[in-house]
């Protein structure tokens, strides 16, 4: 437990704009909260309180307005249908495997997102861009503040510009779990939002992620919309349990006044592991009731694979969501199991929903 939130001796929007760094984060975010906020609004790092939980509203976008930016070509390429994503499973420093898993998934969904992730670090972004290219996909390249400094994520960021990615999905990082990787600092000199401000006026196309069901709840939505004023033209959500609070969620986005298409999660598992994994995230929200139904299906993967597509169906009916993502790595059967499983989703969705 932590202790309870003290309100800061000044409203939070004071010191930002007085240029005085808010104290207490240990990813010494500008625009937080991260999606890490427990539900007592205690730090996901520290035994300590968030300072941005306590805050009625989302910190507002200081920085300069973007640039003119073409519509993602993600979009455009899947105007009028529905929109698939799908994570890339593999394992790290692999290159043999990107090509051969990408090679599969891009026949059955649209863009490749390639995450990062704190317990398995890989190739260098614009490094596995080429790859995901190279093998036929669209990549979508996460880029996170944890192991990357600014003159770095500078450099990913112009590498990506100059030889081309589909866009970057901009995220602050989950903080390395306690023990792993102790010879190796955890930088933050950027924040997701500063990050997509700067991914926007290199001229990339932005997406960016939001939590809807992470504390403090009621800032989530204008978040999202100060984001879309740093720069990104898409949002990309964590689970949310049910299309109802995506639906809730995308209207509150727009009251905030933001446009930007969302990109819903839809959750892939087949298995106990699997299912567990993507419960593991905080803020992550999956329908229980759906869950024990796949896993105790007298065959889970079809019924896995069943799940996923009536929950795509239910959530691309939702006004304001233009596709969805499939996150999670479906099996713990193994990797060519996991991507045969999002194959199957994917072309389930594009001829089914
Ligand atoms: S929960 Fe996230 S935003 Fe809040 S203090 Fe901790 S690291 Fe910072």
């Amino acid at each position: 437990m932590t202790e309870p939130v003290p309100a800061l001796s000044e409203p939070l929007s004071a010191l930002l704009e007085a240029g005085v760094e808010v104290p207490g984060c240990p990813k010494h975010m500008t625009y937080g909260p991260c999606g890490g906020v427990r539900e007592d609004l205690g730090c996901e790092v520290e035994p300590a309180p968030c300072p941005f939980a306590a805050e009625t509203g989302p910190v507002h976008w200081a920085g300069p307005a973007p640039p003119r930016r073409p519509e993602p070509a993600l979009l455009v390429r899947t105007r009028g249908r529905p929109l698939v994503l799908t994570d890339l499973s593999v394992p790290p420093y692999d290159a043999a495997t990107v090509r051969r898993t990408v090679s599969s998934l891009s026949v059955a969904c649209d863009a490749i997102l390639v995450g990062e992730h704190h317990d398995e670090p890989d190739f260098p972004p614009t490094m596995l861009a080429s790859l995901v290219r190279e093998a036929g996909g669209h990549p979508w390249i996460t880029l996170t503040c944890r192991d990357r400094n600014r003159v770095v994520l500078e450099q990913e960021v112009a590498g990506l510009a100059a030889t081309g990615t589909d866009g970057v999905f901009c995220a602050t990082g989950d903080a390395r779990a306690p023990g792993m990787r102790p010879d190796a600092t955890q930088v933050f000199d950027l924040d997701g939002t500063r990050l997509a401000g700067l991914a926007a006026a290199a001229g990339l196309s932005v997406a960016v992620p939001e939590t809807p069901d992470a504390p403090p709840r009621g800032n989530r939505a204008g978040r999202l919309a100060q984001k879309q004023l740093a720069g990104a033209q898409l949002a990309v959500l964590n689970h949310a349990g049910s299309a109802e609070h995506v639906a809730a969620f995308a209207g509150a986005v727009r009251a905030e006044g933001a446009s930007l298409p969302i990109v819903a999660g839809v959750a892939v598992y087949t298995d106990e592991p699997s299912a567990r994994l993507l419960q593991a995230f905080p803020g992550l929200e999956l329908d229980q009731g759906r869950v024990e139904a796949v896993l105790s299906a007298p065959d889970p993967v079809a019924a896995g694979i069943d799940a996923a597509v009536a929950e795509a169906r239910e959530l691309m009916a939702v006004d304001g969501v233009a596709g969805v993502n499939l996150s999670g790595r479906g099996t713990s059967a193994g990797f060519d199991e996991s991507t045969a499983i999002k194959a199957e989703i994917g072309r389930r969705i594009r001829s089914e929903v």
